[in-house]
């Protein structure tokens, strides 16, 4: 077993499956992997697209079944990208990471940082990171309704960074969150850390979202400070499916 899950990790037995999906090629760039959905998280953001998962409860997949779904995948998927919810939640996260990466697949995070004495247990057992950075540190409790978590973020992208873990930071944004000015201070304040691979992913509509999340305009955000903030970064690209 490796040293990273022989202390305070539950069994991955025990990991509450929200969901999965078999292949993706858009949830870790340029690999095709599946992705397992965990269940939980102690934010609350109100423009969640998966507000089933918020709550720690088992969905209709265990990881026994989920496991030899994967090992007959082998050779087909080039990696298995654990995301949310919030997987930092799980304690069997670092158990799953070790038997994903025992069967031969690389292993990825979605993560929020909520949780960064969690990420830096398992940053050992990871191949990539992407971490969702929501907006500047003192404007996340507007979004995700929980004092001090901007902190915990910024934490998180630091211990990240320290590890040497592959990664990205990508920004979910809609005009009710971030106007022009907050998202070129996020742009320099991430290119001031070092930053060098960010993605803008667009809010997509969904029945889900409440009324001020309307559906975004075609153009926004600007071409000008699109053109803007790509120049803070090696690698920056727009997601708007
Ligand atoms: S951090 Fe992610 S999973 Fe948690 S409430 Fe916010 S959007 Fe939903």
């Amino acid at each position: 077993m490796n040293a990273a899950t022989s202390t305070n990790s539950a069994p991955a037995e025990r990991a509450r499956i929200g969901g999965w999906q078999p292949f993706s090629a858009c949830d870790w760039p340029g690999r095709l992997a599946a992705v397992v959905f965990l269940a939980g998280c102690p934010w609350r953001c109100g423009y969640c697209h998966n507000p089933g998962l918020l709550q720690r409860r088992h969905g209709q997949t265990s990881w026994p079944q989920l496991r030899e779904q994967l090992q007959r995948r082998r050779g087909l998927l080039d990696g298995v990208v654990f995301s949310g919810g919030e997987p930092l939640t799980e304690p069997a996260l670092p158990a799953l990471l070790a038997e994903v990466r025992a069967m031969g697949f690389a292993t990825g995070l979605h993560s929020g940082g909520s949780h960064p004495e969690r990420l830096q247990r398992v940053l050992p057992l990871l191949d990539w990171v992407g971490l969702d950075i929501k907006t500047l540190p003192v404007q996340y409790p507007a979004i995700t309704a929980v004092a001090g978590s901007g902190e915990r973020a910024e934490t998180s992208l630091a211990l990240l960074q320290a590890s040497g873990v592959d990664y990205e930071c990508r920004s979910t944004l809609h005009p009710t969150l971030h106007d022009e000015h907050t998202l070129t201070q996020l742009a320099a304040w991430l290119a001031q850390r070092g930053v060098r691979r960010y993605a803008w992913q667009l809010l997509r509509p969904g029945p889900q979202l409440p009324q001020a999340f309307a559906p975004i305009a075609a153009g926004w955000p600007a071409p000008a400070l699109q053109a803007t903030v790509a120049r803070h970064f090696a690698h920056f690209e727009l997601r708007t499916g």
